[in-house]
């Protein structure tokens, strides 16, 4: 098995090579060519499988296919992480892997100013990576606008509900078009994230490693 065979652009396995990626892991295998072909996701996922690339990469794959709009654009990928810590892990993972494209990329977390996370905002981003109380609050000051979102990634999902975060996350969604891509992944999937995943998700395939 290997990158090439799974369909994903020249610039995105030129920064694979690049980065020393010889071949896929077993989520990437089966996650990435589910996520290409536009499927909701259901990813049994640890940290260290490479759940980030899994989703990472088809993501990417889907912006590099548009020239990028020129001025400010609407976010069309949302990533939704329990911690500050993880949002910075993805935006890096996502930077290094989009290096050869022209995809824009911010995190909003709490705990730091909203001034530079609004600027970012107001210029324009593709992908936005976000704790779910920070962006609510970007929702209500109006900043944050999620009505371009195609695809909402739910990373380390169990997490999130462990903290407190499934009323802020139905609020989120509520506000999300209804016509998008849904992949939640999670290292367990206890009853209230099956509730979750069966409300927001369509006909989700269920990857487990
Ligand atoms: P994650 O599970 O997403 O936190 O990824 C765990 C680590 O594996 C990260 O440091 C990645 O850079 C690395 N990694 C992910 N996919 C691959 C791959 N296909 N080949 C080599 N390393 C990888």
């Amino acid at each position: 098995m290997s990158f090439e065979s799974l369909g994903l652009a020249p610039a995105l396995l030129r920064a694979l090579s690049e980065q020393g990626y010889t071949s896929p892991t077993p989520i990437q295998a089966e996650a990435i060519p589910l996520i290409l072909d536009g499927h909701d996701l259901l990813g049994g996922a640890q940290t260290g499988t490479g759940k980030t690339a899994a989703f990472s990469l088809p993501l990417l794959n889907r912006l590099s296919k548009q020239t990028p709009a020129r001025g400010p654009r609407k976010p069309r990928v949302l990533v939704l992480v329990p911690t500050r810590e993880l949002a910075v892990q993805v935006h890096d993972n996502l930077r290094g892997y989009g290096r050869h494209l022209q995809v824009a990329s911010c995190t909003i977390f709490g705990g730091v100013g909203m001034g530079p996370q609004v600027d970012a905002l107001r210029r324009g981003v593709d992908v936005l990576i976000a704790t779910p109380g920070r962006l609510i609050d970007h929702m209500e000051r109006g900043s944050a606008r999620l009505d371009g979102i195609e695809v909402l990634v739910m990373d380390e999902a169990d997490r999130m509900l462990d903290m407190g975060f499934l009323p802020a996350i139905k609020r989120i969604l509520g506000k999300l078009p209804r016509e998008r891509q849904t992949l939640l992944f999670s290292a367990t999937f206890e009853t209230q994230l099956k509730a979750l995943a069966l409300e927001f998700m369509r006909d989700p395939k269920q990857v487990q490693v």
